[in-house]
């Protein structure tokens, strides 16, 4: 399981949602780069029961998933999907959609 993310390909800097130009140095090129894992910083639950999670990966990036099948706290590592119906214990859910215009 991973989730896709965005890399310029310029500057290397690593983006979620995509840009159309890079924050960083300003060019639009980009290649896309699955990321496996990430630690969970923060977690709120809504009054639903959604868990809703600020996770960082590897390259720094922050991502806002939910937290799905099973709990995770605050420092632990967290796997990164972009398959809302994922298996596989805890999993820190990415929605993505390459069909989405911008
Ligand atoms: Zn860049």
């Amino acid at each position: 399981m991973s989730a896709t993310l965005q890399r310029c390909d310029s500057c290397g800097a690593s983006l979620f949602p995509f840009r159309l130009f890079c924050p960083a140095c300003g060019h639009s090129d980009f290649v896309e780069h699955d990321v496996d894992d990430a630690v969970l910083e923060e977690a709120t639950a809504l009054a639903d029961g959604t868990v809703l999670a600020t996770v960082r990966c590897a390259t720094g990036t922050r991502l806002i998933a939910r937290i799905l099948g099973g709990e995770a706290s605050p420092g632990s590592r967290v796997t990164l999907t972009n398959e809302p119906n994922a298996d596989g214990g805890t999993v820190a859910y990415v929605p993505f959609n390459r069909e989405v215009k911008y």
